[in-house]
C-alpha cells in the first residue's frame, strides 16, 4: 500500500515551497486555529501548523500525514506532508494509463529525438511544403500568411543579431508579401526557416521545480479545483476585454497552426484557446467537436497554462489531482495534455495556450517540442497582427 501510494503521489505536481508561501492561518481542512511548531507557551494547546506540499496550504497536523513521494523516475523518493483534502482525491483520481511500460513518462519529460531523426527544421519546412503545394485556391490565403509568420520571426531573430555578424550572411531574398509566387515562398522556407540547433536540457517544462501556485478546493469538497490565478490577472484581463480578443474566432491561419500541430504531435485535436474571466473560449481548432466550444475556467487545463511563460505537459491526466476530476478528462476522455502559453501582444502576458490533446497518454520529443514551440509564436503574432488591424479599422 505505501509503494502504491508512493507512485500515485508521483504522479502529482507538488508545489514548490520557495515559490509559493501559504497565508492561511486556520487549517485548511478542519479550519481550526493552528500555532507555529516551534511556538510554545499559552497558545500550546492549538494544533502544530504544517504545510500541505499539494495544495500549498498550512495544515493542521491532525489533518495531514507524511507520505512517501516517488521521484526520479522511480529511483528513488521523498517524505512529504500531505493533507487530507489532497490525499482523497490522490487515492480517488485514476492510474490505468501509468503501466510498467511506461513508468518512465510519469514525471513529465520531453525526450531526445531518435538518432539521425530530422530537425525541427526539416519537420516544420517539409509540412509547411506539403500544405502550400496541396492547397485549394481558397487556403492559399491562410497558408501563405502562416509560412510569412514562421519565416518573419526569423528576420526578428536575426535583426536582433549584431550588424557585424549579419554582415556575414549570404544576401537573403526579397521579404515575402501577399503577391509572392509559390516559387518564392518555397525558397524563402528552403532558405530562411531556420529553428537554431539547442541542447534537449533547454526545453523547458512549467513547474520543473515544483508548482509556484496553490490549488483551492471548493467548500463542497468535490469537482475539480478552483483555476488558479495569475499574479498578472487584472493586465491580462485588460488586454483580452480591450482588444476583443474572444471575437476571434476560427482565423483560417489559427486552424492551419493546429492542423500542423496535430500532424507532427501525432495528436488527435489541438485547440487554440483564450482564458476569459471565468470561461475558457477555443479560438481555433482541426477538430469540428470543439468548435467555438466555450467551457467553465475551472475544467480548462489551459487555465493552469497561463499560470507562467513555460509549456506544460501533462502526461496522465487522469491521475493529476488538478485535473483529474474535470469533466474534459471525466466525460471526453482527455489523457494527454502538451500546450505552449499563447500571449498578448506584449509578448509577456499569457492570455490561452495553443495546446495538443489527446485520448491516449504520448511521448514528446525535442522536435515536436521545438515545433510547438514555433507554432505557438506564429500563433502569438497572428493574433498580434490581428490585434492591430482591428484597431487600425476602428481608427
Ligand atoms: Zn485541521
Ligand atoms: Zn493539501
Amino acid at each position: 500500500a505505501v509503494l502504491v501510494r508512493r507512485r500515485r503521489l508521483g504522479a502529482q505536481k507538488l508545489t514548490d515551497p520557495a515559490s509559493y508561501l501559504p497565508r492561511n492561518t486556520r487549517c485548511v481542512c478542519c479550519a481550526s486555529a493552528m500555532r507555529s511548531s516551534t511556538h510554545m507557551g499559552l497558545s500550546s494547546k492549538k494544533r502544530v501548523r504544517r504545510q500541505c506540499r499539494l495544495c500549498g496550504y498550512n495544515v493542521c497536523d491532525g489533518c495531514s500525514s507524511k507520505q512517501e513521494v516517488q521521484r526520479n523516475q522511480g529511483k528513488g523518493f521523498d517524505i512529504v506532508r500531505i493533507c487530507e483534502n489532497c490525499m482523497e482525491r490522490v487515492d480517488d483520481a485514476q492510474y490505468d494509463t501509468i503501466s510498467p511500460d511506461n513508468i518512465n513518462i510519469v514525471e513529465p519529460t520531453i525526450e531526445p529525438d531518435a538518432p539521425g531523426a530530422d530537425s525541427a527544421t526539416t519537420v516544420l519546412a517539409r509540412l509547411l511544403r506539403d500544405t502550400l503545394v496541396n492547397a485549394s485556391e481558397p487556403e492559399l490565403p491562410a497558408v501563405k500568411s502562416v509560412i510569412m509568420h514562421i519565416v518573419d520571426s526569423d528576420d526578428v531573430a536575426l535583426s536582433q543579431t549584431p550588424t557585424s555578424e549579419r554582415l556575414t550572411q549570404p544576401l537573403r531574398p526579397r521579404r515575402l508579401t501577399v503577391e509572392s509566387s509559390q516559387e518564392e515562398y518555397l525558397l524563402a522556407l528552403q532558405s530562411q526557416l531556420q529553428i537554431p540547433d539547442r541542447p534537449l536540457s533547454s526545453c523547458l517544462l512549467a513547474g520543473a521545480n515544483g508548482r509556484a501556485y496553490p490549488l483551492a478546493y471548493s467548500d463542497s469538497n468535490a469537482g475539480v479545483p478552483l483555476f488558479p490565478l495569475p499574479d498578472n490577472e487584472l493586465t491580462r484581463m485588460g488586454v483580452v476585454s480591450r482588444a476583443r480578443l474572444t471575437e476571434v474566432r476560427n482565423l483560417p491561419e489559427l486552424e492551419l497552426i493546429c492542423t500542423l500541430a496535430c500532424r507532427e504531435l501525432r495528436c488527435a485535436t489541438a485547440l487554440v484557446t483564450l482564458i476569459g474571466h471565468d470561461v475558457q473560449y477555443v479560438l481555433a481548432t482541426n477538430n469540428p467537436a470543439f468548435r467555438d466550444a466555450v467551457g467553465p475556467r475551472d475544467q480548462a487545463l489551459c487555465a493552469h497554462t497561463i499560470m507562467g511563460t513555460l509549456p506544460m505537459l501533462v502526461p496522465h491526466a487522469t491521475a493529476d489531482v488538478r485535473f483529474s476530476r474535470s469533466q474534459l478528462v471525466l466525460r471526453g476522455g482527455l489523457r494527454f495534455y502538451f500546450g505552449f502559453p499563447l500571449f498578448a501582444p506584449d509578448g509577456v502576458t499569457a492570455i490561452g495556450a495553443v495546446c495538443c490533446v489527446d485520448r491516449v497518454p504520448r511521448r514528446v520529443h525535442q522536435a515536436q517540442y521545438e515545433t510547438l514551440e514555433k507554432l505557438s509564436q506564429s500563433a502569438t503574432r497572428i493574433m498580434a497582427s490581428r490585434i492591430t488591424n482591428d484597431i487600425e479599422l476602428l481608427d
